[in-house]
């Protein structure tokens, strides 16, 4: 079964008719052996679905139509087994709206040096039939991933396993409605942007409730249903004494419990799979919400706090993207430094807000005080994130594009954290902070991100080519001055690709 079990990418063959019939039908076959090939592969996380050889443009354009119209179809993978004369692709790819792959393979592994004739030859010949293709999608400037090699390697599978994913994440950045309830944080910058342009790139309806209405659906909460949750909750939690039933604060634990069936009630009504929050602007709730928050981003749903809606989009496209992977997604926010020489590394946490798929650990259930929003204590989950490889990333509104800013990051084990009463993660940032810390910030990359464990950057890279944005990477190569200069260049090049 696979991970996206009602998604489909469909594979294309390009041919033409002058090979005759014959050849045709061993084209057809030896397609099929390599769609399977994917389609078995377990690092292929969607169904490959095979579509018959084209040979002419009518037949290029018509399945170009269809993968764009059909919701199940989340991407297509082009091959050329023999020479497709490519002006025949141009109605197609022109006209195709969905993410594009160009397998660059064959169907044999070796040279069969003994037995080759040239009707071997006439069969075999996607060493240049692809790279006929290569040209008119790179004259068409259609965005594409091109990937090398025999479809049983494991490194081929792996990256169109990779862009699967990313596709998936575009697809559902396409399906993405997101939910507000109150604005971005008076006066903050970065948390700003263009909700028209966000729909434009990346298919995401970004819009505003009341907080009000949240406040009504918390109070149609029925009471039974918040019973069988606050015992959930003791299933699968720490809940500190004065929590628990006949604790002296239970009753807070059962506002929070309402306000996540609340929210989810609501998320679930008007079709949201993302949404934001705001301590400024709570209206008659009595606690920000925390624990419900981290419970429905361990459910899936992306989410920004302070009203950030494109973290909130990137937190659900993350978590979209590394579905059935180990690790999790979630908000996170740079804190603190540990400045200590040979030993930098950086303290992310938020208000409450941190998802628990970042922990294989058992939370704590806790209530403490908050100093601002002027509202009741809040619950929350405390825990520590798990070590390893992660991801960051940041999207900021540049005024004439989104710019996706990502670090790659080795989440490390660290002292307790006694007094500390919030979930947290300690990275260190490649390649260092001092160059992670001055890059991101003349990158004007925002202090809110998504925390990923469960990706790494080729899937965000193949995301943001979907999405023709620019998409910085702070890894183990960056250097300053490099960087500066592929900003520099990015400005002009992201400048001119827009047009006018
Ligand atoms: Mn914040």
């Amino acid at each position: 079964m696979k991970v996206y079990a009602d998604k489909e990418i469909w594979f294309a063959t390009g041919s033409q008719h002058l090979y005759g019939p014959e050849t045709l039908a061993q084209v057809a076959e030896q397609s099929q052996g390599i769609a399977r090939l994917l389609d078995e592969a377990d690092a292929v996380p969607a169904r490959i679905v095979w579509k018959p050889v084209l040979t002419d443009s009518d037949a290029i354009r018509r399945l170009a139509l269809d993968a764009t119209s059909d919701d199940a179809c989340i991407g297509v993978i082009a091959w050329m087994h023999t020479f497709s004369p490519a002006k025949m692709w141009i109605a197609g790819l022109e006209a195709l709206g969905k993410p594009l792959l160009h397998l660059h393979t064959q169907a044999n592994v070796e040279l069969p040096w003994d037995t080759i004739d040239f009707d071997f030859m006439n069969l075999n010949q996607a060493a240049h039939g692809d790279r006929e293709f290569g040209y008119i999608a790179a004259r068409l400037g259609v965005p594409r991933k091109i990937v090398v090699g025999h479809a049983s390697s494991p490194d081929v599978q792996r990256k169109v396993g990779t862009w699967v994913r990313a596709a998936a994440g575009w697809d559902a950045a396409h399906h993405l409605r997101l939910a507000r309830f109150g604005d971005n944080m008076r006066n903050v910058a970065v948390t700003e942007g263009d909700k028209t342009e966000a729909e434009v790139r990346f298919g995401v309806a970004v819009n505003t409730w009341g907080v009000n209405d949240l406040v009504a659906a918390v109070e149609e909460v029925a009471d039974a249903d918040v019973d069988r949750l606050v015992a959930e909750y003791e299933e699968a939690y720490d809940v500190v004494p004065e929590l628990r039933k006949g604790g002296e604060r239970h009753d807070s634990l059962r506002y929070g419990a309402r306000q996540e069936l609340a929210l989810e009630a609501l998320l679930g009504s008007l079709g949201a799979t993302a949404f934001t929050t705001t301590f400024e602007d709570l209206g008659a709730l009595r606690q920000l919400p925390g624990l419900a928050v981290q419970r429905l981003m361990s459910k899936g749903f992306g989410f920004g706090a302070e009203g950030d809606w494109k973290t909130a989009v990137l937190v659900r496209v993350a978590k979209v993207m590394g579905q059935g992977l180990p690790g999790g997604a979630s908000l996170m926010e740079d804190y603190t430094y540990h400045l200590t020489p040979g030993e930098e590394k950086i303290l992310g946490a938020h208000m409450l807000e941190i998802c628990p798929s970042l922990t294989t650990s058992r939370p704590s259930l806790e209530i403490h005080p908050l100093g601002i929003g002027g509202k009741e204590d809040p619950v929350r989950l405390v825990f520590n994130t798990d070590p390893g490889p992660g991801l960051v990333v940041a999207m900021s509104d540049m005024r004439d594009r989104f710019r996706l800013t990502a670090n790659v990051v080795d989440l490390v084990e660290h002292p307790p954290l006694p007094h500390l009463p919030v979930a947290r993660a300690v990275w260190r940032p490649a390649p260092d902070l001092a160059t992670s810390a001055e890059a991101w910030l003349m990158a004007g990359a925002a202090h809110h991100t998504v925390l990923t464990t469960q990706v790494g950057v080729d899937v965000f890279t193949d995301f943001a080519r979907m999405a023709r944005t620019e998409l910085l990477v702070i890894d183990e190569s960056t250097t300053a001055r490099r960087f500066a200069d592929e900003l520099r260049w990015n400005q002009v090049w992201f400048h001119l690709a827009q047009g006018f």
